[in-house]
């Protein structure tokens, strides 16, 4: 008789059988698809604006439509090619929006257990991958005073 793992119950609902992802299933399928969708979309609400693009760096703004600060700032994203990988710094105002907040649909009464950092690290992901891909080093700073200079020497 072939050994099967006990099941385990999805981590959302813990009603249905856990089946997804395939190589660590911790979800449900309906609670995957619901958490997807939510991904998806706060993937297109995180906006990653292009300022600088340099050979080997590009510094994008981080624009969110929830975020009160002003033009909805909410941080920077440097991306820095290094060797065979990236290296990429992403800072964030650390009062213009709660980035551990989980996504969730109210109207279902859905909480993902994704959070909006985690759609903005799908964003970095994809520049990364539109740049060929490779290793990459994440490191996120929260900073709460932003002091801006301007000269000539
Ligand atoms: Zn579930």
């Amino acid at each position: 008789m072939a050994f099967s793992p006990p099941s385990e119950l999805c981590a959302i609902c813990d009603r249905n059988e856990a089946a997804l992802p395939k190589d660590k299933a911790t979800l449900c399928p309906e609670c995957y698809e619901k958490s997807e969708v939510l991904f998806d979309e706060e993937m297109r609400r995180v906006e990653l604006i292009r300022t600088i693009r340099g050979r080997d760096v590009e510094l994008y703004d981080i624009k969110h439509p929830d975020c009160n600060e002003n033009n909805k700032h909410c941080g920077q994203v440097i991306l820095i090619k290094a060797g065979q990988g990236f290296e990429v710094k992403i800072c964030l105002r650390s009062n213009a929006l709660d980035w551990m907040q989980h996504l969730e649909d109210e109207k279902a009464g859905f909480t993902s257990q994704d959070t909006r950092l985690d759609a903005l690290i799908g964003n970095v992901t994809l520049l990364i991958e539109s740049w060929g891909g490779g290793p990459h080093y994440m490191d996120i700073f929260y900073v709460n005073k932003v002091v801006s200079t301007e000269g000539e020497i």
